[in-house]
């Protein structure tokens, strides 16, 4: 098995999800006492959060070049950014190492492509909403066309993320938010839900929302797997 180089910490509360998923899905694939085989480099994401809220986005991209070098140097065979948004400088990331970069996007392209939806919509930070980083590789790489909530729901999306479920905090009132922003992409015609924040499948499983969705750290998981196997 390849080893996968993690770059994570944004937040840490989802690269737990990803350290639980890449394990567990390798001993149910190899049985026994097989786990996968990781390198992780964790952030302190107060100041990786401190430069996107500053629009520094080129210090961020420094950050996670360094981080992608050190995982590099230490042996990885493939990167891993175990966040939607900081898929911001993924081209810049890949150019920077020698090593394949396995793209959250193109991950979660493959699972929409299997079904019949046709208009997903992204929940996501503001970054990856509002930015065309994220949508315009879905429409560009892929010819998925997303559709984002309105201005007041890309807020409420946003602030959950970053006030709650990056500080582990999970409340019964914002899965209903997020359930009602979701009722209302549908009115839209949303046939799909792109769970476009890796902390997302901490507040919704599948069974809260009526329309197929797409979480996207499993999805990545599961890519990052199948090239490493
Ligand atoms: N983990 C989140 C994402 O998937 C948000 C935190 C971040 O800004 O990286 O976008």
């Amino acid at each position: 098995m390849k080893t996968i180089g993690l770059i994570g910490g944004m937040s840490w509360e989802s690269t737990i999800v990803y350290y639980q998923l890449l394990n567990r899905i390798t001993r149910e694939h190899s049985g026994g006492l097989h786990s996968a085989e990781l390198l992780l480099w964790s952030f302190d994401f107060a100041e990786i959060e401190a430069l996107q809220a500053n629009n520094d986005w080129q210090a961020a991209t420094q950050r996670m070049i360094d981080a992608a070098h050190r995982l590099e140097k230490g042996g990885a065979q493939c990167i891993v950014i175990c966040t939607n948004t900081m898929h911001k400088m993924a081209a810049e990331v890949e150019a920077a190492v020698s090593i394949p970069l396995i793209h959250i996007a193109d991950a979660t392209a493959t699972a929409i492509q299997a079904t019949s939806v046709s208009k997903p919509l992204l929940l996501a930070t503001r970054y990856t909403m509002e930015q065309t980083f994220y949508k315009g590789h879905l429409q560009d790489k892929h010819n998925i066309n997303v559709i984002t909530p309105n201005e007041a729901d890309r807020n409420l999306v946003h602030d959950i993320i970053y006030n709650e479920l990056c500080q582990g905090i999970i409340k019964p009132e914002s899965r209903s938010k997020y359930q009602a922003v979701v009722a209302r992409g549908i009115a839209n015609g949303a046939d799909g839900v792109i769970f476009g924040c890796t902390e997302v499948s901490l507040l919704l499983s599948p069974k809260d929302v009526p329309i197929p969705s797409f979480d996207t750290t499993e999805l990545h998981a599961r890519a990052a797997l199948a090239f490493a196997q």
